[in-house]
């Protein structure tokens, strides 16, 4: 039994919280691989040092003095190393990668230097050996994972070493060119390294404890999730909700592998658990999240019910412009298609004109300012009531729903609702099912 442990950038941020992430892993024998992300924000002024690398690519793309981004890079791991008293000569280390530096520089490359660095000094302060993402997460020329290679990576490394530590967010296409995954990838880096190791568990730390049932933006003090499936966590993290990067789920889906979301600061708290099957009950919804800004494109045409090949016509518009569709809720002799508004902010008239031109006699009209809120939970298939009540306390609200949608796994319940609805909505069905 081993498990493996993702520290994300806040509990990284300084020397106090490397500290803390020395006591989670040495209190226990299991912790035997260990991911990190690249320090992250101090407080609420400081900056990730992600995102003072690719400032620091765009200074040098355009030839603009980086000194200044390059010094608060450089002191981050310079003021780690020396409040642990590690011995890495870290410093030279930066001198070299310094002398390199050009406007050519690749910044896939420079970037991952985030993650590399802050493993280094993990990887001393820990005792854990240090191997690079890019020997282990080995990607395609597609940018597609190679799972057997990765996997046979993984597994010799592991073997050798017993303990070791590796950084997130990236690997290496077959040359060895470093690439980089989308940001917050480094909890996908846990997921991989946990298929492929075949952990018992992965356990991802990071600075709340655990994923909470609505937006703490929105909702005071939300309730915490304790069990989620991973299907449930899925359709709130693509609504919106932001604990995992939400290409996380996949591989430990596939080998059924748990998540446990754990706070590095509060490590004594209870956390998400999110796995296949979860057995408690006790509440009908499991979250509530949504996004705003969605268009909705109506098409209208006499006798449409009779006809054979309408939406598949509306569809080869939207496949045209590359627009990916959220929703095709449908009337008699209309439906609508609803998108992302910032995939057709500056195609908006082509999409029209050739919608109106692939389906002749069609009337198109455009509404933007949707907003989208997903009810979400295991719990509700098969009860009947429950979408009843939802629409009950959002008419009650006095809010006008513009849209349903059902999965028909009866996973989620999706209202459309005017952006200027959204907050109030969410707040309407939280309290109604969960004060
Ligand atoms: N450091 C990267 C980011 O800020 C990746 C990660 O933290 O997972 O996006």
């Amino acid at each position: 039994m081993f498990v493996v442990a993702k520290f994300g950038g806040s509990s990284l941020a300084s020397a106090e919280q490397f500290k803390k992430v020395k006591g989670i892993v040495s209190s226990s024998d299991v912790r035997n691989i260990v991911v990190v992300s690249a320090a992250g924000k101090r407080n609420k002024a400081d900056s990730k040092l992600t995102d003072l690398l690719f400032l620091l690519h765009a200074h040098l793309r355009y030839s603009v003095p980086y000194e200044n981004v390059w010094n608060l890079i450089e002191t981050r791991f310079l003021d780690i190393k020396k409040e642990l008293d590690l011995k890495i000569d870290i410093k030279q280390e930066l001198e070299e990668l310094k002398s390199t530096l050009s406007k050519d520089t690749n910044e896939d490359f420079l970037v991952s230097r985030g993650e590399y660095f802050t493993a280094r000094l993990m990887s001393e302060y820990l005792g854990y050996q240090f191997v690079d993402a890019k020997d282990l997460i080995l990607f395609n020329y597609d940018g597609t994972l190679n799972q057997e290679k990765t996997k046979e990576a993984v597994n010799i490394a592991f073997k050798k070493y017993g303990k070791m530590i590796v950084p997130g967010f990236y690997g290496a296409y077959p040359d060895g060119q470093i690439h980089l995954l989308s940001r917050g990838g480094s909890d996908v880096t846990g997921s991989i390294l946990a298929q492929a190791s075949g952990a018992t568990k992965y356990e991802n730390w990071t600075d709340v404890s655990g994923v909470l049932m609505a937006d703490p933006r929105i909702i005071e003090n939300p309730k915490g999730i304790t069990q989620i499936t991973y299907s449930e966590l899925r359709e709130l993290s693509y609504m919106g909700a932001s604990v995992l990067h939400q290409e996380t789920v996949f591989p430990v889906q596939q080998a059924n592998i748990p998540i446990y979301i754990k706070n590095t600061n509060k490590p004594e708290d209870e956390g998400t658990i999110i796995q296949e099957n979860c057995d408690d009950d006790s509440q009908i919804i499991t979250g509530i999240a949504g996004k705003k800004n969605f268009t909705s494109f109506t098409i209208y045409r006499d006798q449409m019910s009779n006809e054979v090949g309408v939406i598949s016509a509306a569809l080869a518009v939207f496949d045209k412009y590359k627009i990916s569709i959220e929703h095709i809720p449908t009337g008699i002799d209309n439906f609508s298609v609803v998108v992302e508004s910032k995939d057709v902010e500056k195609i908006l008239y082509d999409v029209v004109a050739d919608l109106r031109n692939n389906i002749s006699g069609s009337t198109v009209t455009v509404e933007d300012g949707i907003a989208l809120v997903a009810v979400v939970g295991r719990n509700m298939a098969s009860k009947p009531g429950i979408s009843g009540k939802i629409f009950g306390v959002i008419g009650n609200a006095g809010i006008n729903i513009k849209m349903i949608a059902q999965g028909s796994q009866e996973l989620n319940i999706i209202v459309g609702v005017l952006n200027e609805d959204f907050e109030k909505t969410i707040k309407s069905i939280y309290d109604a099912f969960v004060k």
